[in-house]
């Protein structure tokens, strides 16, 4: 028996359409839209592109969007003071610095000169101790999209095992926070982990989020389990002609669709998920920023 495949493709769309009804009755109630301001520093091609398709999809779901493109040698002193500025503008309810930011650019203080309540990333360090302590926050995009499509595939997660691979800031630490807030019993894999494949093989829900090419076969899952791939590698693709290129994850997905129970497919689960969930933490912020209340 293969794996259900989760399509967070298909997923994406239904938030984006709940967001879209958000959206328009927060215009036709209150004559309030969200506006979401996207900045970028520097050409980096995959950067380009994530923001492009950010910018798109903040006015398919009728929100506003403010792109701020940077040439790479901004001085960090400009970049703050247009983060002052979007901080004070009331048209502005969340604010994304796109990562990662030019060496000469201290991307710590970026992100903590952010509103905290327009911080729409959740990467905010008080937004940060907030999610781990079981405060309102904001909560960062990749890891809320993969809880979404957890939730979905499962339902409760009470008393599951999970393990997450990767302890970044942006997506492992917080994925593990999100999954012991359900009460998981978590536990995060890293680059000095021992007997790696044995800790995953205990995992009802294993999160991989290394960035390495299909490092984690099917012969590490437990059979049933459930399997979230965030992992975005570009490898050659000679079989599409030369010099073509195709994205894959962290997990083998050939070998584990044998194994699990669910897994999300790379490109198409995990990635698009991830902007739906910008565009909501969006309207959550205007909500917020209005005293009004928030989508569920
Ligand atoms: P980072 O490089 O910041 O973190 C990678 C983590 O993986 C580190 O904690 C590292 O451990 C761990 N790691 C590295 N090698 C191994 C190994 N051999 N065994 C176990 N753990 C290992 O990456 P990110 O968290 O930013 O991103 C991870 C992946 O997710 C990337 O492919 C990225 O492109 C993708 N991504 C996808 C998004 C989406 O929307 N789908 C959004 C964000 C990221 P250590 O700390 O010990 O070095």
């Amino acid at each position: 028996m293969t794996a259900q495949i989760i399509d967070g493709k298909v997923f994406a769309a239904t938030v984006r359409e709940k967001v879209a009804g958000h959206v328009a009755r927060l215009r036709d109630d209150h004559g309030l839209t969200p506006g979401l301001a996207v900045v970028l520093v520097g050409e980096d091609p995959a950067s380009q592109v994530y923001v492009r398709s950010k910018g798109k999809q903040t006015v398919e779901v009728g929100m506003a969007s403010f792109e701020h493109t940077l040439d790479a040698a901004t001085p960090q002193a400009e970049l703050l003071a247009l983060i002052q500025r979007l901080n004070a503008d009331p048209a502005v309810h969340g604010i994304l610095v796109q990562l990662p930011l030019p060496g000469h650019i201290d991307e710590e203080l970026v992100i903590n000169a952010i509103d905290p309540a327009k911080d729409v990333d959740g990467f905010h360090i008080l937004n940060v101790g907030r999610l781990s302590t079981g405060q309102k926050s904001m909560v960062p995009c990749t890891p809320l999209g993969c809880l979404m499509m957890l939730r979905d595939h499962l339902g409760s997660l009470s008393g599951l095992n999970a393990v997450v691979i990767g302890r970044s800031n942006i997506v492992g630490k917080p994925m593990a926070q999100l999954l012991l807030r359900e009460s998981c019993t978590v536990t995060i894999a890293h680059s000095r982990t021992k007997d790696i494949a044995d800790v995953v093989r205990r995992a009802d829900i294993v999160v991989a989020a290394v960035g390495r090419t299909q490092m984690v076969p099917g012969d590490w899952i437990k059979p049933g389990a459930t399997v979230i791939d965030v992992g975005i590698n570009r490898i050659d693709a000679p079989e599409k002609g030369e010099g073509k290129t195709r994205l894959v994850g962290d997990v083998d997905f050939d070998s584990a669709v044998q194994v699990a129970g669910a897994i999300t497919p790379v490109p198409g689960g995990v990635g698009p998920m991830t902007i739906a969930c910008l565009l909501a933490n969006t309207v959550t912020a205007c909500c917020r920023a209005n005293g009004l209340p928030e989508p569920e």
